[in-house]
């Protein structure tokens, strides 16, 4: 891993995890089980320059490459995965959303205040009917004048509860299918927008997870992204570029039980001696760091694929598959090292194994970027990139 790095890179990664190590660690357990977001960490963050990496300079951002910023979200996660998630969605979706398709205007709008963590962002594709088959939605955008009314409601939202933009996708044109889906943005505060019942989960308890509802939500026409009925396409774009952040996601996870579980067989003793001396406890070791060292691997070649400009839809699936497989593998694992101490919530593995689950489901389940590894296959072959 080290080879791969260029100095900037190195600096993003060492001053993240010097901050996240003595500003996020240490509260994380408690963050979890008061299911309390740390928005100050999001402004801290901003102020860091760190929500910004990827982003153009005159938006407040550094510029920097997409393996930068997976840097970020990998050493957050290693540390909370909550604040890490948090983080991707206002980041990566949202404010990537605006970045990616957004008018000048509506970027210089938003971004600099995004970008240095003032305001939070929320990206709202998925439905109570319509996840995997997003295309299903039935929010919808009604043009009335120079307005665009919305109504519907969406689900699990990532910041859907604390927000201050959305992006939302709704039908305008249903005769026209995925053709007819547009993006819009809505900032909190506009008449007919609130938010359901709680959401209870079994991890990533600190980031906050919503319900949003729009009724009779008016928008001005000019809070459209892009053209009309470009809004899947936008979509399908804006989790390409997240797949390769969630695999970042995912891999500080996988190593975040690596990391604890090495250190804990070490200590542990059994039998006169460290745990880490029976070849059983070895071979986990050995598995778990052969699998981190392929996902980041992966996640290279999607990052360098993706700022080359060449394609990279299927390489950016397959690091999102293979990363999060690794994340839910790797904390199991690192629970079965701790035996019973891994079963309580004081030894945190237990906590990386709940979070870890979240990889295989969100932006595209497991079997979703089966699909998409699967269809690109068959159709253009295997050529290794
Ligand atoms: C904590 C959390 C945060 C989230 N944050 C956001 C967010 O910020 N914004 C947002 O828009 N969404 C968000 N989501 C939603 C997430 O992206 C969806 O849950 C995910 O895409 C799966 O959709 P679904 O839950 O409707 O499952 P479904 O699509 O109903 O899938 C159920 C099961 O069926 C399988 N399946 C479905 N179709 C097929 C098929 N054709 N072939 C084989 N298997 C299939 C799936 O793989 C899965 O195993 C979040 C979810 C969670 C849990």
């Amino acid at each position: 891993m080290q080879s791969e790095l260029t100095e900037e890179h190195r600096r993003i990664r060492d001053t993240l995890a010097t901050f996240a190590e003595r500003e996020i660690r240490p509260f994380a357990a408690q963050w979890e089980k008061d299911e309390a977001f740390p928005r100050a960490v999001m402004e801290k963050l901003g102020a860091l320059g760190f929500l910004g990496v990827s982003f153009p300079e005159r938006f407040g951002g550094a510029g920097a490459d997409t393996l930068s910023q997976v840097l970020v979200v990998e050493g957050l996660a290693r540390c909370d995965a909550s604040v890490a998630l948090s983080c991707a969605a206002h980041v990566s979706l949202s404010a990537g959303h605006i970045g990616a398709f957004a008018s000048e205007q509506q970027q210089q709008r938003y971004l600099p205040a995004m970008l240095a963590g003032k305001k939070l962002g929320a990206w709202c594709l998925t439905e109570p009917g319509s996840g995997s088959d997003a295309s299903a939605m039935r929010t919808r955008a009604t043009l009335s004048g120079g307005d665009y009314l919305i109504n519907g409601s969406k689900m699990f939202i990532t910041n859907g509860n604390i927000a201050d933009v959305y992006v939302v996708t709704a039908v305008e044109n249903p005769e026209q299918g995925k053709g007819g889906i547009s993006a819009f943005i809505v900032e909190r505060g506009t008449k007919g927008l609130s938010n359901g019942r709680k959401i209870e989960k079994l991890g990533l308890r600190a980031s906050d997870t919503g319900e949003v509802i729009f009724d009779n939500v008016t928008v001005p026409a000019a809070n459209r992204i892009g053209p009309s009925g470009e809004g899947y396409r936008q979509t399908l774009k804006v989790l390409e570029a997240g797949r390769v952040g969630v695999a970042g996601f995912s891999l500080g996870i996988a190593r975040a039980g690596f990391e604890t579980a090495v250190a804990y067989a070490r200590e542990r003793k059994q039998f006169g001696r460290p745990i880490a001396e029976f070849q059983a406890i070895q071979w986990m070791i050995a598995d778990m760091a052969t699998r981190i060292d392929a996902a980041w691997l992966l996640i290279l070649r999607a990052a360098r694929l993706k700022d080359a400009g060449k394609p990279y839809g299927r390489e950016a699936a397959i690091a999102k598959l293979f990363a999060s497989e690794t994340a839910m593998w790797a904390t199991e694992r690192a629970v079965q090292i701790h035996g019973g101490y891994g079963y309580i919530s004081e030894f945190h593995v237990e906590r990386y194994m709940r979070d870890a689950k979240l990889c295989e489901i969100g932006e595209g389940t497991s079997e979703m970027q089966r699909m998409i590894i699967a269809k690109s296959l068959l159709r253009d072959g295997y050529l290794p990139a």
